[in-house]
Parts: structure tokens; sequence; C-alpha cells
């Protein structure tokens, strides 16, 4: 693969860096109500100056420009600091989803709101019994007039309490195989017939969700693909939240190891600086090591999406290492840290404003989200390396 930019790609981002110095986000506010207003009105301004939906199709809001860009602009924010952007999940699964299996009138209607963050959306996939095994998804949908009416229990859905759409996957023909009869919907999340309750997490964060539905309706237009053909366009949704998500955030982890190396110069760890320990300085040392190998490895499986369009089963191979290899890199700076990492953001004497501990906590998750660790092992001995079924 070519790893040196052009001058047109050097161009952009000269001028994404020049926007950025003069554009700042500004502090982000602490309570998440807040938090949601501000983040919307900073997606709704890089929308505006053109840099939301680098890579969509102009017709549809985005800027045309190429994939590389995109990567460019998500280098860009992760070295700037910005917020994450808060209709990730439209972003990076909706949006691209909908360009690749939408009808047109799906793609007028929404895409150019997802990209300005008019509407939050959300991701409805998994139940109390369906995971990992996503398929035993049990949420029903039957066909009344020109409506579906849904029924049925979602969780862990991130974001819902604040979202406008929901990408849902329900089951429609409850008598074919498990992967045949699912349906990928688009749900109003306004509508009648929804509750959604809040989950506190490790974290203290409350950004998970129950979400019930009781006889909700669900025009027929909003199936994206065809009826029972749900399974995959989850699938495609699921490579899309394994490569283009996990890009976007091996850069984030690669800017927090940065500031990781400063704490460690900074902070006394048995009476010297910590990076003068030398059980902590080879634990660095691996960090940065292992940060090299999941940025090249991202740009290998970029090297395949820009060959073949969409991302592919390879995407398992970068989620699986970098979220094992975020929560090792966490770990060492709870262990430079000692019995201060007990103490929580906003506690008196906390170092480095808590948040190592805080990413750490919230490190967990990633092994679990988008499909949890055993799982990606499973994908990648089976759909990337072709090895025999398990048990088999
Ligand atoms: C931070 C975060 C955000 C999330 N956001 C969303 C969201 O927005 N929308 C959404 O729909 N879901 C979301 N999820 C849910 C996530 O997709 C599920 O938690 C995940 O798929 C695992 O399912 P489960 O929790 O039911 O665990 P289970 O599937 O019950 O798994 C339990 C354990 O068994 C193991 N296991 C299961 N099957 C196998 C197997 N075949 N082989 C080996 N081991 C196996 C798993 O690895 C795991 O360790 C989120 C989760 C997290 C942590």
């Amino acid at each position: 693969m070519e790893l040196s930019y052009s001058p047109q790609e050097e161009r952009f981002r000269a001028e994404l860096r020049a926007w950025l110095a003069h554009n700042p986000a500004g502090p982000e506010p602490e309570r998440i109500d807040e938090w949601v207003a501000y983040g919307k009105a900073w997606q709704r301004r890089l929308y505006e100056a053109g840099w939301c939906g680098v890579a969509g199709p102009k017709e549809y809001g985005g800027r045309g420009a190429t994939l590389i860009e995109q990567i460019i602009f998500q280098e860009e924010m992760a070295r700037a600091k910005t917020p994450l952007l808060i209709n990730l999940a439209g972003l990076t699964m909706g949006g691209p989803v909908l360009i690749a299996h939408g009808t047109d009138a799906q793609k007028r209607r929404h895409l150019k709101t997802i990209l300005a963050a008019e509407e939050i959306w959300c991701q409805g996939f998994s139940e109390p019994n369906a995971g990992s095994d996503l398929a035993a998804l049990k949420t029903r949908a039957v066909l009344d007039g020109d409506d579906f009416v849904v029924n049925g229990q979602k969780v862990w859905t991130s974001f819902a309490r604040y979202a406008d759409w929901c990408m849902l996957l329900v089951r429609t023909d409850p008598d074919a195989p498990k992967h045949k009869g699912i349906t990928f919907l688009l749900v109003d999340m306004h509508s009648p017939g929804i509750t959604v309750r809040p989950l506190k997490q490790i974290s203290g964060e409350e950004d998970f969700n129950e979400v019930f539905f009781e006889d909700v309706r669900v025009p027929r237009e909003n199936v994206v693909g065809h009826v029972n053909g749900g399974w995959d366009i989850a699938i495609t949704t699921l490579m899309h939240e394994r490569a283009t998500l996990t890009f976007s955030r091996q850069l984030q982890s690669r800017v927090a190891l940065t500031d990781m190396i400063q704490f460690a110069r900074r902070w006394q760890h048995n009476g010297r600086a910590a990076t003068q320990d030398p059980l902590i300085r080879q634990q660095l040392a691996q960090a940065v090591i292992e940060s090299d190998v999941i940025k090249y490895t991202a740009y290998r499986s970029l090297t395949k999406t820009l060959r073949g369009g969409v991302p592919g089963p390879e995407g398992s191979v970068e989620k699986l290492f970098w979220s094992e290899m975020y929560q090792r890199m966490l770990e060492t700076a709870l262990s430079m840290e000692g019995p201060y990492a007990q103490l929580l953001k906003g506690s008196a004497h906390v170092p480095d404003g808590g948040q190592w501990p805080h990413l750490m906590l919230y490190s967990r998750g990633r092994t679990i989200a988008a499909g949890s660790s055993e799982i990606q092992r499973n994908i990648i001995a089976e759909r990337v390396l072709g090895l025999p079924r398990g048990g088999k």
C-alpha cells in the first residue's frame, strides 16, 4: 500500500487543521443533557463548514471527497482532541448502510439530517437473549395494512434516550431458519408505544438503555433492503462498526498514549519519575509497539476497503486487537498511579483529572461491544483464515 499522501490530500489536511485551530469546540459540559445540546451544535458547525460526511455523496450533503480524505479528517480530529461526534451510530453505520442498501427516498430523507446531527441515530440489535447469537432475536414485527406492528425488547442500546431514529432488527418470519426471517427497519423513536429506560454503567455514565416496543406502528416503506432480508444488512452494519469505528478509536487511543507518556514523565512512582521504573518503561514501550501494530493493521484493512468498497470480516482483527491493547495500555496507567487509581473524577488529589481510571472502566465494554473478543476470534478463524467451524 501507498503510505504517503498526495498533494491534494496534504492540502485538505492543512485546510482542516487551520479550520480546527480557528474553530475550537470549547470545553465539554459534564451533564449529559447539556453535552447532547453541545454535541449537536458542534457536529452542525462541522457539517456547515463541509467537514461532515467527507467521503459521502455530494447530492446527499457529503463532500464527495475520497476515503483517504475521510481518514485524514479522523486523524486531524483525534490530533486536535475534538469531542466525539454525537451522531456516531448514524455517521459510521446508518449513513453507510443507507448508501449501500437504502432506497432513493430513504437516502433523501435521512442522509443530510444524519450529517447535520439534526436527528440522532441508535442501533437496536441486542436483546436480553440475543447478543453474541444475534440471529436469535425475538422482537416481532407483523404486517398490518401498510404498517409493521412491532412488539418486543432491545437492550444495551447506546444513546437511545437521545435518539430520533433506530436501526431496528425484527423477526418477520418466525417459521423461517433464524437468519432468514429477520428484517431491518428504520423506526422513529418518537412513535407511540416506545419506552426507553436508562441503565447505569460501571463508569457512572448512563449511555446504555433498555428499549421496549408495544404495538409500535412502523410504515412498510421504512424497511431497508427487503422483508426477511435484514440479516445481510445487519452484517454490513456490523462490519462498518468493527472496521470504520475502530479506525477512529485506534487514532484516539494513540493520542491518549502520548498523553499517558507525558503523565509518566511527571508522575512519581516508587520515589522517581514513572518513566525511570524499568517495568513501567517496558509496559510503555510495549504500548507504543502495539499502537503501531494496530495503526498498520488498520491501514491494511483500509486498503482492502478502498479496493472493495465495503469493509470485510478483517475488521474483526482490528477490533479485537485494538480493544484488548487499549485495556493493557490503561492498566499500565493504573499501575503507575498505584492506590491513587482508586480515586475517580471529581475526587480531591486525583492525578491527571482522574482520566485514567475513568477510561479504564469505560474500556471494559470495548471487548464486548460490536461483538465480544471470543466472537471476533471465531469470525477471524472461520471467515478470515477459513478454518473449519468449531465442533464439526
Ligand atoms: C459499550 C457497549 C455498547 C453497546 N452498544 C450497543 C448498541 O448501541 N446497540 C446494540 O444493539 N447493542 C449494543 N451493545 C451490546 C453488545 O452488542 C452485546 O453486549 C454483545 O453483542 C454481547 O452480547 P451479550 O451482552 O448478550 O453477551 P452474551 O452473548 O450473552 O455473551 C456472554 C459471554 O459468552 C461468550 N460467548 C457467547 N457466545 C459465544 C461463542 N459462540 N463462542 C465463544 N464465546 C461465546 C461471550 O464472548 C461473552 O463473554 C453494546 C455493548 C457495549 C459493551
